[in-house]
């Protein structure tokens, strides 16, 4: 067994409060549901909103979480610079980070990509087929070749990332869209994935290939032990010179 993995799920919760046809959903928040499902598989997780005092990241909270899960969609714009600063630091030293669905226009995604991370949307309630495009990578375990999501909003290329080190899942829609579902990218010495399905108004973060997505996507982003490294002037060398 390895080391227990620590997530903390946090998410903006503000469609929940105002929201009925988002509240009969999610009656406790998204990111309940996702933490319910994740410690019923025995990880050790906790939540974080955003109108908690400095939206429930605090330095001591980051530095006790492995993974950390981002959902924000309206309020992008109110997450304090200096703690999205916090969370990319932790990003850097190891700290996994899986960003969800409308997580692609926060903050600490689009500093993290250099990009806009600007992509076509349209709300139909369309079928989405999610395809496995990387049948051997850890995120895609106990899946099969594709799974669907019966009713969702539809996202399209171009999505404006960077090409990711690795793309998982590509996902087509009903009306004719595809769009880069599953990307995965190493920052430092940190794994972030970015994962596509997940609209408040859908039961989606219940569905059974959803919650397994998610699990694996956490075992694959915690971290792994690896070296501290060493930046800047160097001026002994290991071996002696000349
Ligand atoms: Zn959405």
């Amino acid at each position: 067994m390895g080391k227990e993995i620590r997530v903390t799920v946090w998410n903006e919760y503000r469609h929940e409060k105002t929201d009925p046809a988002v509240s009969s959903v999610y009656p406790e928040g998204m990111h309940a549901a996702i933490a319910a499902y994740l410690r019923s598989n025995g990880l050790k997780v906790g939540t974080a909103t955003l109108d908690e005092p400095e939206h429930g990241l605090t330095q001591e909270v980051l530095d006790h979480t492995d993974v950390l899960i981002w959902w924000g969609h309206m309020a992008h714009g109110e997450v304090q610079d200096d703690i999205v600063d916090r969370v990319h630091q932790r990003v850097l030293d190891g700290m996994g980070l899986i960003v969800l669905h409308s997580g692609h226009f926060s903050k600490i995604f689009k500093k993290l990509m250099g990009t806009t991370c600007n992509l076509k949307w349209r709300e139909m309630g369309e079928k989405e087929r999610v395809w496995v495009v990387e049948p051997g990578h850890p995120i895609a375990a106990g899946l099969g070749e594709y799974f669907e999501i019966p009713s969702t909003e539809t996202y399209g290329e171009r999505f404006d990332i960077p090409a990711p080190d690795t793309l998982v899942f590509v996902s087509w829609f009903e009306g004719g869209e595809v769009f880069r579902s599953g990307c995965c990218y190493h920052r430092g010495a940190g794994k972030v994935f970015y994962f596509r399905p997940g609209h408040e108004t859908f039961p989606i973060f219940y569905q059974p290939e959803i919650q397994q997505v998610i699990l694996n996507a956490v075992r694959w982003a915690a971290p792994v032990g690896g070296p501290t490294v060493q930046f800047g002037h160097f001026p002994e060398p290991l071996e002696s010179v000349g």
